[in-house]
């Protein structure tokens, strides 16, 4: 069932069209049409600072004639280990501009994991974060005879393998000086066949894999979402995501295509200030960002006594009512017009003015997004705009657009992807955004890619009539009872995440087993706030997990939760953990998804204890 093309309509078919062959010309272009614009705003001592296109044409150029000095030869491979912020955009660009490709490393990745990544990429050239991300590669330079060089962001030359950033930037102003059309000739042999990045998918299991995404594929996807319509060139985004995701890595070519401005700072913790001082128009982030943001609203919105409680309340159920009236065209009554207009002014407002006051939309992507999450914040008067995709087709491959967003659904397929549903469900996607190849891996590139093009997801999914998608399962992750039926974890945690406001993390598990049991933990804001007003005020996370009273509000949430499932799949017992899981501690990817295989293993006599 290939979708037709009726919902593909871009506003602007021109863009796709008349898209940049590569990268570099995208960025390039980007230089020359808006110099004195606004191209990206970091922080420099604590102060936020601005760019122009013209001076990061210039930085960029610079770094690529000092990559092009280190002898770094067109299509090879240069590594980069380092957190969100400016100097990952800027090298990346001139990574392009020299002819390489870029291969991405999650600052939290393992030593072990750096040095397969670094040697199976042949990476020539490494930039390095700080001296804990160098101190990685010195741990396995014997094993990565390819690299010749590392490049650390902001620690200083070692004398020997390593040297600073400013040392690549007096190379690369010497090579300008000497060849002054180093830079672009090398941009003149680009191909938009070429390999542009090696993304290695972040794997809830096993080694990671080489994704590669060629030229055509990222600048496919710049013009494809700059043909909706929704944004344009007065944006302003916030940027906190990992760059070494592909979903970060394709909010940074957004810009290049349309022109906005991007405020760059991957520190999670500060995306709240950083939201209030930057005030941008629209950010991307992951739905477990926007469960956090819901529950410290709601923690902060009972801080101040019952009657502030109740008007909060009462303000967003205004908003439901509105918006769910908006969403459906029913016209509103002159009573619930008015009482809209006067929740907005008293609750509302203030609630968009901690999100800086001028947000029109979040994009979230990564994972599933519980629909409640984003009608409350569409009661507040904040959209929520849902899509899906994967490393392999360059992130989204579906989005939901202003004009006719769905809740609970990821929205239609980008224009010129083609969409089919295997006979188990199994979500089938054709299309320019789909990527080469895993690097060195043909075998699995077989199994993944048709001979005639269409790339299996692995993930399960019904198309409505009206061409929209809902993600439902992921095949993967299908498991057996010893009773022999199936099971899927992620359906059932997904309704958990629905109806229990508390949950931070939750682990369904069962392979083999007699029943079905979880591994829980809870939201350090959210629980603090109940604590609060059950004689726990104070308490550390370790005590109230551990408390009878929280047991029962769990088990509360859990009947509620069995109440919706089939027999088999009831969760019959389940653990609190006594802290959160997180990204440092490796359970969670970087893009905050659970890593089943490790949390099982590691929590694995609290589970055993479950079937005692
Ligand atoms: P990654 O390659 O790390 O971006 O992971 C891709 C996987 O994330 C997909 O195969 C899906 O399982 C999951 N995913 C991405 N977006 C969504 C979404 N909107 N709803 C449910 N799952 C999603």
């Amino acid at each position: 069932m290939a979708v037709s093309s009726v919902h593909q309509q871009p506003r602007d078919r021109s863009i796709i069209d008349n898209r940049a062959p590569h990268v570099a010309r995208l960025f390039l272009d980007r230089v020359q049409a808006s110099p004195d614009a606004e191209a990206y705003r970091f922080l420099d001592g604590g102060q936020w600072k601005s760019m122009t296109w013209s001076q990061a044409g210039d930085a960029v150029e610079r770094l690529a004639a000092g990559l092009i000095a280190l002898g770094v030869q067109p299509g090879q491979r240069v590594a980069l280990a380092s957190s969100t912020r400016l100097e990952w955009i800027l090298v990346n660009l001139a990574v392009m501009l020299a002819g390489a490709a870029t291969t991405t490393v999650y600052p939290s990745t393992n030593a072990d994991e750096v040095g397969y990544i670094l040697a199976d990429s042949a990476s020539v050239l490494v930039f390095a974060e700080d001296d804990a991300q160098v101190a990685k590669l010195q741990a396995n330079r014997a094993g990565l005879p390819d690299v010749l060089t590392v490049i650390s962001i902001d620690g200083l030359s070692d004398g020997d393998w390593v040297i600073s950033l400013d040392e690549l930037r007096e190379l690369g102003a010497e090579q300008l000086r000497q060849r002054p059309h180093a830079v672009m000739e090398r941009v003149a042999g680009i191909r938009a066949d070429d390999l542009a990045t090696l993304i290695y998918t972040s794997g809830t299991t096993g080694r990671p894999k080489g994704v590669r995404l060629l030229h055509s594929s990222l600048t496919y996807e710049a013009a494809t979402v700059a043909s909706i319509g929704d944004l344009s060139a007065d944006d302003l985004q916030l940027l906190w995501l990992p760059l070494a995701h592909v979903f970060g890595n394709v909010l940074l070519l957004l810009p290049l295509q349309i022109g906005f401005a991007t405020a760059v700072d991957g520190r999670v913790e500060a995306i709240v200030d950083n939201l209030a001082a930057v005030r941008p128009t629209f950010m991307g982030a992951v739905p477990r960002i926007l469960e956090k943001a819901h529950a410290r609203i709601n923690t902060v919105a009972r801080a101040d006594g019952a009657a502030r409680a109740r008007l909060f309340d009462w303000a967003v159920r205004v908003g439901h009512r509105a918006t769910a009236a908006q969403r459906s065209a029913t016209p509103m009554s002159a009573q619930l017009k008015l009482s809209w207009a006067i929740a907005d002014r008293l609750v509302l407002s203030k609630v968009r003015a901690r999100f800086g006051g001028r947000l029109r939309f979040f994009n979230s992507g990564s994972a599933a997004l519980d629909p409640e999450i984003a009608e409350w914040f569409e009661a507040i008067g904040i959209r929520v705009l849902e899509g899906y995709g994967l490393t392999e087709t360059s992130a989204a491959s579906f989005c939901n657009r202003l004009a006719n967003a769905q809740l609970g659904t990821v929205g239609w397929p980008f224009p010129d992807t083609e969409v089919q549903l295997a006979d188990d469900g199994e979500i089938m996607l054709r299309g320019p955004g789909v990527m080469d190849g895993y690097h060195n891996l043909p075998e699995a590139t077989a199994q993944a890619i048709t001979s005639d093009g269409w790339f299996y997801t692995g993930d399960i999914g019904t198309l409505d009539e009206l061409g929209y998608l809902r993600i439902t399962d992921r095949k993967k992750d299908l498991f057996k009872t010893s009773g022999g039926k199936y099971v899927s974890p992620a359906a059932i945690e997904s309704t958990f995440r629905a109806c229990c406001p508390y949950l931070s993390q939750v682990l369904i598990y069962g392979e083999g087993k007699k029943y079905v049991t979880a591994l829980i933990t809870l939201d350090p804001d959210a629980l603090a706030g109940w604590a609060a007003t059950h004689g726990m005020s104070g308490w550390e996370y370790r005590q109230i997990a551990t408390a009878t009273a929280t047991r029962e509000l769990v088990q509360t949430h859990i009947d509620q939760l069995n109440s919706r499932l089939n027999r088999w799949e009831t969760i019959k017992r389940f653990a609190i953990l006594d802290r959160d899981l997180s990204i440092a501690e490796g359970e969670l990817t970087p893009s905050m998804k659970l890593r089943r295989a490790l949390v099982t293993d590691r929590f694995g006599s609290q589970l055993t204890a479950l079937y005692d």
